[in-house]
């Protein structure tokens, strides 16, 4: 029977820049996967007015972002469900999704993480069990170390990715100071954030 490689990737997006979908694009290409799903976190608490895109128009610039590419899609999982996000709760609900709607399939799931979240990957709820279940694909990031942090019974790959100096707190900082976000995010996204005004108030700081 095929087995089936999905990879996940988990991020606030706020804004998805091009630094999340070269990542996504060249391990899925390494690795041979069949599909990337992007997964948006849940609404965290942030105080109206706070320089925060709300969850439904991080995940609407997501499927925009990914919506030419055949092997990404977008899930609303950790969105729809209430709380804070946990790695091991996307990927479980993801499961059941995929068991559900293709009964008796394989999957070999790839969770990929950029360098910094990697690092803090100790730190994760019940990182054992998401490596029980999850190859652990950890990918380089300008101005981070790319480290093998040292997990017990690790699943885990360390790759090198075209480097991208783009995070999400510099275009809402570039956004909010006048500065052009062209060819740093998709086309569609910077038509959004100028639809939406995203990010003109202060207080957006780093996630
Ligand atoms: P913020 O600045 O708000 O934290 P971010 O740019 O770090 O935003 P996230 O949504 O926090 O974006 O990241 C989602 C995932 O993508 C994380 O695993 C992160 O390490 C990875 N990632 C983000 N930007 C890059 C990049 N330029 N190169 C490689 N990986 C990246
Ligand atoms: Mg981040």
């Amino acid at each position: 029977m095929s087995v089936r490689r999905i990879g996940i990737m988990g991020g606030t997006f706020d804004p998805i820049h091009q630094g999340h979908l070269v990542a996504a694009s060249e391990v899925a290409h390494r690795f041979a996967l069949d599909e990337v799903i992007f997964s948006p976190t849940g609404e965290a608490y942030h105080k109206a007015g706070d320089g925060r895109a709300p969850a439904e128009v991080r995940y609407l610039m997501t499927v925009v972002a990914t919506a030419s590419n055949p092997r990404f899609r977008v899930t609303r999982v950790d969105i729809d469900r209430p709380g804070p996000t946990f790695t091991v709760d996307t990927l479980r609900d993801l499961r059941a999704e995929f068991d559900h709607d293709h009964p008796g399939v394989d999957v070999e799931w790839y969770f990929i993480t950029g360098a910094d979240a990697l690092s803090e990957i100790l730190g994760w709820r019940d990182v054992e069990q998401l490596l029980a279940s999850a190859h652990l694909v950890g990918v380089t990031r300008p101005g981070h170390e790319l480290a093998d942090p040292g997990l017990p019974h690790a699943q885990v790959s360390l790759l090198e990715v075209p480097a991208l100096s783009i995070s999400s707190t510099d275009i809402r900082a570039r956004v909010r100071a006048g500065a052009p976000v062209t060819y740093l995010v998709p086309s569609g996204v910077a038509h959004l954030i100028a639809k939406y005004g995203l990010y003109q108030q202060s207080g957006a700081g780093s996630s």
